[in-house]
């Protein structure tokens, strides 16, 4: 996994207000621009701003050296990092540049909190040293990217989200607003987790998925019985916990069991979709909690064994409401993925949990054995762009916080891959395993098998535009998946690795398996 990077992230305060300075967060970099009459589809989905605190990268010195900016309080956690190794001085200047100030101005720093990132991957983890400073009176000549906002106000914009309004940042949340908000909860056992936006917990949970990934994201959500409560009247259940996707894999079962008998007892589950790295906690689920709530789409429940979860469920199709005390909670239906897969709208906080419809880094595999399906995959990225989501929280990987220009790339990119795939097509490729071949030929050849399903599904969807050439045979192309295509790709992958004499035997023997194959195959058709 390598090393953690750090990042420093700084309140800056002024005495007797709580006001603190925020700065607005630059949006990622533009992708590279798809065709003119493409791009000019996306130009309509803008983030809105995010506001943060400032931060900067916080560089480890080298060697023996020191940094020499003292910060108070940072002994106490001196059994998990050394501030002194790290390059404050150097972050410090960066955060203070950014408004045009010397990084002196602030007398004192303080230690407000060092946060280890849970494992969220695929990379190894961002670590955040969160220190808090006071200027002796408030500066108002500040540029417009900048501005001073009260606890309250900023705990306002994050609870009661509206839909393209002003966004708060997670550091702001973590190191300012997190510690004054009412809780009942803490993670049992002491999992690393991360809680943003409010109300929602992630519990990063080792699980039996597909690299680079090793976790399943376990969401999280407890009443925390504020004042008000719930205003819905027509929820499809009411609960004061609701847990989402509990796939960890059987080490972990314990800790599972630990955490569902921390929760209230009136648990509501839901599981996305039945992908065993998203329902392989269940039994847990059911056995700690047998009065548990299972919500899920009725085509997942189909797919989940007995051996999972045994009795009673509540199927939902997309649009019901969901009560966890005053946290409120929609059912979205989004299929694409497999025919049954959900995602929920967070309505406290406008944050969107979004199944594996996406991946934290990477691009999403559709399941063509359960349902997946290209055009419904496009339909419900759109479904999610005009929702306009404040934050994007996928099951695997890190959150998004650009959930427009996520959304938007994803739809460049599978767009450009129906293209690249199309051109190989009218180039004369006819079987499964020629496209992936020529569309995938720069990714490692590993990768062709979660891919092939996705060129199966490009191709359906294709066809059903009328896009694909005449003389493209449908029927032959159906031939030459499944074991058509793994014995073609077994040869070209064993080719990629393997001495010259090696590689002869090897394709001697799939060249006389995929003939044989061939021949069964063409013997089945109609
Ligand atoms: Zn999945």
């Amino acid at each position: 996994m390598g090393s953690p990077s750090y990042r420093l992230a700084a309140a800056i305060t002024i005495p007797s207000t709580d006001e603190f300075l925020l700065v607005r967060q630059p949006p990622p970099p533009s992708p590279a621009p798809a065709p003119e009459e493409e791009e000019y589809l996306y130009r309509g989905y803008v983030d809105s701003e995010l506001y943060d605190l400032p931060s900067a990268p916080l560089r480890p010195l080298a060697g023996e050296l020191r940094s020499d900016v003292a910060i108070r309080g940072a002994d106490s956690v001196a059994g998990r990092l050394d501030i002194s190794r790290l390059d404050v001085s150097a972050s410090l200047d960066q955060i203070c540049d950014q408004f045009g100030l010397p990084s002196g101005i602030c007398g004192e720093w303080r230690l407000l909190k060092y946060v280890e990132e849970a494992e969220f991957g695929p990379d190894a983890g961002l670590n955040t040293v969160l220190i808090i400073g006071s200027l002796e009176s408030k500066l108002e000549a500040l540029q417009d990217s900048w501005r001073w906002m009260s606890k309250e106000c900023a705990s306002g914009l994050l609870s009661g989200a509206k839909s393209g309004g002003t966004r708060i940042g997670p550091y702001a949340y973590i190191g300012l607003l997190k510690p004054e908000l009412p809780s009942n909860w803490t993670v049992a056992p002491a999992l690393p987790c991360q809680e943003y936006p409010p109300g929602i917990t992630l519990v990063p949970m080792k699980s039996n998925t597909l690299q680079p990934f090793r976790t399943t994201n376990l969401v999280v959500v407890v009443a925390t019985d504020t004042p008000g409560g719930s205003t819905c009247s027509d929820c499809v259940v009411y609960g004061d916990a609701l847990l989402i996707d509990p796939g960890c894999c059987s080490q972990v079962h314990g800790k599972l069991a630990e955490l569902v008998n921390s929760l209230p007892k009136k648990l509501v589950v839901l599981v996305t979709h039945h992908h065993h790295d998203h329902v392989d906690g269940l039994s847990v689920v059911q056995r700690c909690n047998p009065d548990a709530v299972l919500l899920t789409h009725k085509n997942t429940m189909s797919r989940i064994g007995k051996g999972n979860w045994s009795i009673g469920y509540t199927a939902v199709a997309g649009g019901e409401n969901i009560c966890i005390g005053d946290q409120q909670l929609q059912v979205v239906f989004a299929p694409g993925h497999t025919d049954g897969h959900m995602g929920v709208l967070h309505v406290n906080t406008n944050a969107l949990i979004v199944g594996d419809h996406c991946v934290g880094q990477g691009s999403a595999t559709l399941d063509n054995r359960a349902g997946g399906n290209m055009k419904d995959y496009f339909q419900t990225t759109y479904n999610f762009l005009d929702m306009s989501p404040h934050v994007l929280i996928p099951m695997h990987g890190r959150i998004n916080l650009w959930p427009k220009h996520m959304l938007c790339g994803y739809l460049r990119h599978r767009r450009a891959r129906e293209v690249s795939i199309l051109q190989s097509i009218e180039n004369g490729a006819r079987t499964l395993f020629d496209i992936v071949s020529k569309t995938y030929a720069d990714v490692d050849r590993k990768l062709w098998i979660p891919a092939s399903f996705n060129v199966r599904l490009h191709v359906d969807h294709l066809n059903s535009q009328n896009k694909l050439p005449k003389s493209f045979s449908m029927d032959k192309f159906e031939v030459s998946c499944g074991t058509n295509f793994m014995l073609w790709w077994a040869v070209a992958y064993v080719q990629a690795r393997s001495s010259p004499a090696i590689l002869a035997a090897t394709a001697l023997a799939g060249g006389l398996a995929i003939a044989y194959a061939l021949k069964r195959n063409s013997g089945n058709e109609p």
